[in-house]
C-alpha cells in the first residue's frame, strides 16, 4: 500500500504536469492574438565604456541568464558592438547595436539609440565629438579633485579605463583603491555627483541632435531612465511631448529604480505620444554598480526587431 505522503506527492506531480500543459496551450493561443513578448535587457554597458565586462563576456552572461534579446548601450561609443553582435550569434541570442548619449539640457537626460548602423558617420561623428569632450574633461576632473584634497594620478585612471572611454566610475575606482573613499558610491556622493562637480561639465549635444543622429543612422531613440530626471509629472509630460516631436521613438518604462506608479505613468505617456515601451537594467557589472543585475523584462519588440 502506498504511504499517504507518497500518494500526495504523486497527486501533486500530476496536478503540476496538468497545469503546465494547460498553461502551454493558453500561452500558444495567446501568441496568435497578442504581439509576442521576448525576454530582453535593452540597457547594458561593457568595458568599451565604463562597464566591467568585455562585450563578448557580457553577451555570454546575458545568454546564460536566459535573455533572448540584449542591447549593448555603451556611453558615446559603438566600439563594443561588433564583437557583441558576433558573440550573440554564437550564443543564439539577438544582440542589438546600441548607444547611450547624454544630452546637454540636463545631466540625467540620456538617450538610448537602438538598431542603427554602427558604421554610419551620423553616429560615429557624434560619438567622437562627445568622447573628445570627455577626454578634455579628464584634466578638469583631476584638478577639481586636487582642489578637494583628493590627489590621484591621471595615468592610474587611464590604466583603470584600459583604453575605454574615460568616465566617472574610473575616477571613483581609483579613489577607492587609494583609500580616499570607502566605496564607489561614496566617491559619487561626495565628489562626482555634486552641484559643484557640474561646473566642470563637458561638451554635450542637445536631445534633438542626439535623436536626429540616431535616426539618421537608421535607428530608434528611447528616453533612458526617466526617473533620474526627478521632474514633476507635468514637466515630464511636456518634455516627452517635445522629444516625441523631435523624433523620439520610445520610453524606457522598465528600469530597476522605477516604482510601479512610475512605470504606469511612463507607459501612459508613451501611449499618449505614440511611443514604444522599452526596458533595461543599466547593468555595468557588480564591481562598478554592485546593486544592479541584468534584467529580463518581457517586452514587445516587433517594431525594433522587424
Ligand atoms: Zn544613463
Ligand atoms: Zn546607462
Amino acid at each position: 500500500m502506498m504511504k499517504p505522503t507518497e500518494g500526495r506527492t504523486v497527486d501533486n506531480l500530476h496536478e503540476i504536469k496538468y497545469t503546465e500543459r494547460r498553461n502551454t496551450v493558453i500561452e500558444s493561443d495567446a501568441k496568435e492574438r497578442i504581439p509576442m513578448k521576448v525576454t530582453a535587457d535593452l540597457h547594458t554597458h561593457s568595458s568599451a565604456s565604463d562597464g566591467q565586462y568585455p562585450p563578448e563576456e557580457l553577451v555570454r552572461l546575458a545568454a546564460s541568464r536566459g535573455l533572448t534579446v540584449m542591447a549593448l548601450t555603451d556611453h558615446d561609443t559603438v566600439e563594443g558592438i561588433e564583437p557583441a553582435v558576433r558573440e550573440g550569434r554564437r550564443a543564439g541570442m539577438t544582440v542589438l547595436p546600441g548607444v547611450e548619449l547624454g544630452a546637454a539640457e540636463h545631466r540625467s537626460l540620456h538617450l538610448l539609440g537602438y538598431a542603427f548602423d554602427p558604421a554610419s558617420p551620423a553616429i560615429t561623428d557624434l560619438c567622437r565629438k562627445l568622447r573628445e569632450g570627455r577626454d578634455e574633461r579628464k584634466y578638469r576632473i583631476i584638478d577639481f579633485l586636487k582642489e578637494k584634497g583628493v590627489e590621484i594620478s591621471l595615468e592610474e585612471v587611464e590604466q583603470t579605463a584600459g583604453g575605454a572611454v574615460i568616465a566617472r566610475p574610473h575616477f571613483a575606482q581609483v579613489m577607492v583603491r587609494r583609500g580616499h573613499v570607502a566605496t564607489v558610491r561614496e566617491a559619487f556622493d561626495r565628489y562626482l555627483d555634486t552641484e559643484e562637480y557640474q561646473r566642470i561639465e563637458r561638451f554635450k549635444a542637445d536631445a534633438a541632435t542626439c535623436i536626429a543622429a540616431i535616426r539618421a543612422a537608421g535607428g530608434h531613440a528611447s528616453l533612458a531612465h526617466p526617473c533620474q530626471l526627478k521632474l514633476p509629472e507635468e514637466e515630464m509630460a511636456t518634455l516627452v511631448r517635445r522629444l516625441a516631436d523631435a523624433g523620439l521613438g520610445a520610453i524606457e518604462c522598465f528600469y530597476p529604480a522605477h516604482t510601479a506608479q512610475q512605470v504606469a505613468f511612463y507607459r501612459k505617456l508613451a501611449e499618449k505620444n505614440g511611443l514604444q515601451v522599452t526596458g533595461g537594467s543599466d547593468f555595468h557589472g557588480e564591481r562598478v554598480k554592485p546593486n544592479i543585475a541584468l534584467a529580463a523584462w518581457p517586452l514587445e519588440l516587433d517594431w525594433l526587431l522587424g
